[in-house]
């Protein structure tokens, strides 16, 4: 089997993993799985999985562990059944689910390079990214756009340039599940770094604060050093 390159996005919400990830999905042809994304997809289908998470997603708390590994397993094996260089946006979230992520990568008998990319961006700029996002309705897309930005505005206000379902704000993009998210973040991001760092996972950190398209460039130059 050849060896598989896997990114793991970290960053507060808003950061732009998304868009980033949707980036490199366009312009390198990997693939990206969003554990949010996942998440969204369950509830919009009513599963079981999706019953349970819907009240904490809107809150801005995290899912359990044993949810998202749930979640994750059969997605992860396919996207690796499929394509050499994965991202992974959003997972693991917290030091607990470090562990989870290398079980899976063994249990998929998969040899791996691993980096862990960390987006960072102060939080009054990701709040105001949070307040402008409109994501699309649909469950197999969910792209993302921003009405705060002229370059990521969809071509109609209220449709997807991709497929044309309605555009709609997050649940979760409310003020009090940002301030939660945040708070969140910022209690976790430490322990997941140094949990990632004890295994030997190498951190790339990438200022993320500014346009996309310059961040974009900050992550390849970077990717390219590593
Ligand atoms: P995340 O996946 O980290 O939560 P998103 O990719 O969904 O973040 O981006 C959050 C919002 O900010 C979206 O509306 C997106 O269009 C916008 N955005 C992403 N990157 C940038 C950037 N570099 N500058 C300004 N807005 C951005
Ligand atoms: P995101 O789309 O990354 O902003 O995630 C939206 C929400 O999904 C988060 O606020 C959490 O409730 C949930 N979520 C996504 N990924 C994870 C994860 N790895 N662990 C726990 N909860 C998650």
């Amino acid at each position: 089997m050849n060896r598989k390159k896997i990114y793991l996005f970290m960053g507060p919400p808003g950061a732009g993993k998304g868009t980033i990830s949707s980036m490199c999905v366009e312009r390198f042809g990997w693939t990206t799985l969003s554990t949010g994304n996942l998440c969204r997809k369950h509830i919009v289908e009513g599963t079981d999985i999706g019953k349970k998470i819907d009240f904490i997603i809107k809150s801005g708390k995290l899912v359990s562990d044993e949810l998202i590994s749930a979640m994750i397993k059969e997605e992860l094996e396919q996207a690796f059944n499929n394509f050499e260089t994965v991202i992974l946006d959003g997972f693991p979230r917290k030091s607990s689910q470090v562990d989870l992520f290398w079980n899976l990568i063994s249990g998929l008998g998969l040899d791996a390079e691993v980096a862990l990319v960390s987006f960072e961006v102060p939080n009054e700029v990701v709040l105001d990214r949070l307040l402008n996002r409109l994501t699309c309705s649909n469950k197999n897309c969910q792209a993302v756009y921003s009405v705060g930005c002229d370059s990521l505005l969809p071509k109609e206000l209220d449709k997807c340039d991709k497929c044309k379902s309605p555009l709609a704000r997050r649940g979760d993009d409310d003020r009090s599940a940002i301030e939660n998210r945040l708070r969140e973040y910022g209690e976790s991001s430490k322990a997941l770094v140094a949990a990632h760092s004890a295994k030997g996972t190498k951190v790339v950190r990438v200022d993320a604060s500014c346009g996309v398209e310059n961040v974009f460039d900050l992550f390849k130059e970077l990717m390219a050093q590593k």
